[in-house]
């Protein structure tokens, strides 16, 4: 009978300067790491089998969900209310990268960015439409919770007296 020896499963605690290697540089690895480096830790690595950054993660070369040419914030979630406050943390993000975008000089900036309105994200609006005349509960749900946070002025209902504030 052989004896085995215990494999050593501690982890060694993460500190400031471990070494930190994300592998995929879609949204979630680079967020992560984002945020890693913001949390003050000083070595991480994205390391990515495509070359996103050269092609500017145009969909015509590269091939993950991140890359596209259009995405949506989506800021209703009926009951969800957590990521209804999620979307709206997000949306103050991509408006401070956008204000760092048009302040930034050119040779700072990706190709992608310097052409056009150097803009990353629009405030677009969105449109969800009802297959009937009434709310379903869904949308019930993330009027009152809109309500609640006070983000009401963002929702325009068709039925609304006052019109929708320009965003
Ligand atoms: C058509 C479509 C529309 C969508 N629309 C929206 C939307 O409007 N709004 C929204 O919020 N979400 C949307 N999503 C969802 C969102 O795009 C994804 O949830 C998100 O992009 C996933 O990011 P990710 O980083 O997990 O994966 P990915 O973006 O796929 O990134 C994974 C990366 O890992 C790399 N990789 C994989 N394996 C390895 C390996 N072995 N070694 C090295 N690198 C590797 C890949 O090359 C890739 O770059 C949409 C998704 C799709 C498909």
């Amino acid at each position: 009978m052989s004896s085995t020896v215990p494999a050593d499963t501690s982890v060694s605690p993460l500190t400031p300067s471990s070494n930190i290697l994300i592998l995929g540089s879609g949204v979630f690895g680079l967020s992560t790491a984002l945020w890693l480096r913001r949390a003050g830790y000083e070595d991480v690595t994205v390391l990515d089998m495509q070359d996103t950054a050269s092609h500017s993660y145009s969909p015509a070369a590269i091939d993950s969900a991140s890359a596209d040419l259009n995405k949506i914030i989506r800021f209703s979630y009926g009951a969800e209310i957590e990521y209804q406050r999620l979307a709206t943390e997000a949306a103050v993000l991509w408006d401070e990268w956008n204000a760092q975008i048009a302040a930034a000089r050119d040779e700072d900036l990706p190709d992608v960015l310097k052409e056009g309105e150097r803009t990353l994200w629009w405030r677009a609006g969105m449109l969800r439409m009802s297959g009937g005349d009434e709310l379903s509960a869904f949308e019930l749900q993330t009027l009152e919770n809109m309500e609640a946070e006070g983000l009401r002025d963002q929702v325009f209902r068709s039925d609304d007296e006052v019109g929708r504030i320009s965003i």
